[in-house]
């Protein structure tokens, strides 16, 4: 079998994988759960790959191999809330969209493999009624039927959904084993593959797109992180409108509390006498001034006010009222 898929890290849902392709005993349905950028689509596309390759190892040489790769094969049908660039919108998956390219042609014969695969990446996205929908197919799948989901948010999933799946949590990477990921096999200089590799809380997906960004996710970390400071010492009415703006772009907002939780884990380790090396070295200065004048309760109380708004971006429920009260009671410098 292919060494790990070529795919960095999660080998225990790798190896697991492998076995039920070799041993012939595919589930219908198989859901990839995890932080987004944690490598989720790789992981399924892998998997897909290797389910419907001739010698049922994702070998990469063969014709399926290759249609695979190139999102063409006749038997792999694909559901993708709309992209643009490296970054994917919450758009909704609609029920029509799901009914003409899922659940009708699922039911047709493969046309040269032992499956045909449905793939929907981002389930989440799928509204209730698109969700219900596909609930049937996933209840009596025709036997050659292989589906596969992923989801940063299984708890939003239909109970009904999840139980009828195969169901793999995938956890974060060390962060060493992405930085010489970064530095290994994308180039990326020591320096930059260290900060990276830290800034991305072990997803590895998430760095590698952040190196491929060429610099500009770091840019707006500055830029983040300036604002941060800013606001510590900005009146309420600032905060506010901050708070606003922010919560019209759902992907800055997630990728702006992503980058303070990280910022504000570093100032708490440090209120509290740490010993823990800081995701942020490069902003240590001002991470050590910050954990003196705020200490370490109110630091703490932060980081899980951010971390509760974070959890409920998925969902869409009150993430801005969140945000709004995580500003207003941001500590004052
Ligand atoms: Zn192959």
């Amino acid at each position: 079998m292919k060494d790990n898929w070529g795919i960095v890290g999660h080998e225990w849902a790798v190896a697991s994988l492998q076995r039920h392709i070799h041993d012939d005993r595919l589930h219908h349905a198989y859901l990839l759960a995890g932080p987004a950028g944690i490598g989720k689509r790789t992981l399924a596309m892998a998997f897909i790959k290797a389910a419907l390759c001739e010698k049922r190892a994702g070998c990469g040489e063969c014709r399926p191999c290759k249609l695979v790769e190139h999102q063409n094969h006749p038997d792999l049908l694909i559901v993708k809330p709309a992209v643009s660039g490296e970054r994917i919108k919450t758009e909704k998956i609609l029920v029509d969209r799901i009914r003409d390219e899922l659940i009708v042609p699922i039911t047709r014969k493969p046309v040269e493999s032992r499956h045909r695969v449905g793939f929907i990446p981002n389930f989440e996205a799928a509204n209730e009624n698109a969700a219900n929908a596909f609930l049937k197919t996933l209840e009596e799948p025709p036997d050659y039927a292989l589906l596969a989901l992923t989801t940063n948010d299984p708890e939003s999933l239909l109970p009904t959904i999840r139980s009828r799946c195969e169901v793999f949590f995938l956890r974060p990477l060390p962060i060493a084993a992405i930085r010489d990921t970064l530095v290994q096999r994308r180039g990326a200089t020591t320096e930059r593959g260290d900060l990276l590799a830290r800034l991305s809380g072990g997803r590895v997906g998430w760095a590698m797109n952040a190196l491929s960004d060429d610099g500009h996710l770091l840019e707006r970390r500055e830029q983040r992180l300036e604002e941060l400071a800013q606001l510590l010492s900005s009146s309420r009415a600032v905060r506010f409108a901050y708070a606003e703006a922010l919560a019209r772009d759902r992907e800055s907002m997630r990728e702006t509390l992503d980058l303070w939780l990280g910022w504000w884990r570093d100032v708490m380790l440090t209120a509290s006498g740490g010993g823990v090396p800081p995701i942020n070295n490069d902003h240590w200065a001002a991470v050590q001034a910050a954990a003196e004048k705020i200490g370490l309760d109110a630091t703490a109380q932060t980081v899980e006010s951010i971390q509760r708004t974070i959890s409920l971006l998925p969902r869409n429920i009150n993430a801005r009222l969140a945000l709004e009260v995580l500003l207003l009671d941001l500590p004052r410098i």
